[in-house]
């Protein structure tokens, strides 16, 4: 088994590149940003915990986060591989991913950081809120999101560097092109 974690901040393309990942290699996509927006959907009782903090676009506290992750990984005993999209945002989830990775007999084996510059960022969302309503999106949540990747998950890619782990994937220009370079790291690690 193989699994994948892919960094990048909000509209940096990590959607539209996991469905090709997904596509190529099979991979179980794992969003935890999806997982929430579900159990929000649904009014279940973790849904009713976090709705207020997502609907403000800050992190959701790590406890419940690496909760639910474990409980989804757990579903998925005969995945091929996992690909994490939007977990770890923090160190203590990362070191939560690593632990459990180990204690089932496996490991992160390749770390990818879409590296996409704030404001290229905003643009794109800017661009996304005229054709999905989402309402994450809007713009003083956006800010807050935009914010808490800069200033908090960044903070999880030195964790992986010093590990010699972490690999950078430039993330402007052709999705074919930015698929590439992570298929590149893929294949080649
Ligand atoms: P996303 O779609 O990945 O940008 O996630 C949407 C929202 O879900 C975030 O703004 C957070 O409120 C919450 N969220 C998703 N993943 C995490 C995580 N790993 N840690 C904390 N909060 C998260």
């Amino acid at each position: 088994m193989k699994n994948l974690v892919l960094f990048g901040p909000p509209g940096a393309g990590k959607g539209t590149q996991s469905e090709k990942l997904i596509h190529k290699y099979g991979f179980v996509h794992i969003s935890t940003g999806d997982l929430f927006r579900w159990h929000t959907k649904n009014e279940t009782s973790l849904g009713k915990r976090v709705k207020e903090i997502m609907n403000s676009g800050a992190l959701v506290p790590d406890e419940i986060t690496i909760a639910m992750l474990k409980e989804e990984l757990e579903k998925n005993p005969n995945a091929k591989g996992f690909l994490f999209d939007g977990f770890p945002r923090t160190v203590p989830q990362a070191e939560a991913l690593d632990k459990f990775m180990k204690d089932n007999g496996t490991a992160i084996h390749y770390i990818v950081a879409l590296d996409v510059p704030e404001a290229e960022v905003r643009t794109r969302i800017a661009k996304r809120r005229t054709t999905e309503s989402r309402v994450d999106d809007e713009e003083e949540k956006l800010n807050k999101r935009i914010a808490e990747y800069f200033t908090k998950t960044i903070h999880v890619l030195p964790f992986y560097v010093k590990q010699g782990r972490l690999n950078t994937v430039h993330g402007i220009g052709a999705v074919d092109d930015i698929f590439d370079g992570i298929c590149k790291v893929i294949d080649h690690s």
